[in-house]
């Protein structure tokens, strides 16, 4: 079954709310200048303002880019939103779909997500959808439930739709505390995910990890069969050690 899912390496990092011109201008140098072509693919996904300056300076590269968070709505009255044809416009490549901190911090439910996803794919982004338990989830013995729950309206999209997708389990309790997932804990929900997803015939489909990746923990993490490469926050703000999670 393995053989037929080609799914080469991702890895994708989230800058969050942090950045300024001139800290951003360094780290997109850097990132260009190792223009890092290889075996594994890699991306940025940047505050809404910075997205002409990746542009520019990730533009011809292999380095991609992205934003962290796209409209439901295609146009029209909503203040603040951006939509993924706006995103397009700027030349990403991705969109993150579902970030537990928008879920947790701005009441975006399941069903939100899903639109959000189906909102990409329809201006020609690759949605990052992510998923992941809480801890109180995880130790009341609900992560697999949790992550079916969040993930059956993306399933609901179908084959076509996941096949343009890219899914990201990241479990809450690991995003930015340090407190890294076990490979055999991630592989765990990587697995599981992998089953459903092959049950629609979408197996090739890439699932990344995200908690707490960094150069130390990421090869043995990427040696899971089901962990097709990361998403990255705060390691993504150093170039050398994003680079060295990518070289992983
Ligand atoms: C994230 O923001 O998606 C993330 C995984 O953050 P960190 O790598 O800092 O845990």
């Amino acid at each position: 079954m393995t053989s037929v899912e080609n799914r080469a390496r991702l890895v994708l990092g989230n800058w969050k709310m942090h950045g300024s011109l001139a800290e951003n201008a360094a780290l997109l140098d850097a990132l260009r200048a190792a223009d890092p072509a290889s075996h594994c693919e890699i991306g940025v996904c940047v505050p809404f303002p910075y997205l002409a300056q990746a542009a520019s300076a990730l533009g011809g590269s292999s380095v991609s880019w992205g934003a962290q968070d796209v409209s439901a709505h295609a146009k029209g009255a909503y203040t603040g939103e951006v939509s993924g044809a706006m995103l397009s416009e700027f030349g990403c490549r991705w969109t993150l779909a579902g970030h537990s901190e928008r879920r947790s911090l701005h009441g975006e439910t399941d069903q939100a997500v899903a639109d959000k996803a189906r909102a990409a794919l329809d201006a020609g982004l690759t949605p990052v959808v992510c998923v992941g338990e809480s801890l109180a989830e995880r130790e009341g013995g609900n992560t697999l439930g949790v992550i079916e729950r969040q993930l059956e309206p993306i399933l609901a999209l179908g084959a076509d739709a996941l096949a343009r997708m890219v899914l990201a389990y990241e479990p809450v309790w690991a995003i930015g505390t340090g407190r890294t997932a076990t490979p055999e804990q991630a592989q765990e929900v990587h697995g599981a995910i992998r089953v459903a997803l092959r049950g629609l015939g979408a197996g090739q489909v890439r699932v990344l990890y995200g908690g707490s990746v960094k150069a130390a923990n990421a090869a043995t993490l990427f040696a899971m069969p089901d962990i097709d490469g990361a998403l990255v926050g705060g390691a993504s703000l150093v170039a050398d050690e994003f680079l060295r999670i990518a070289a992983a």
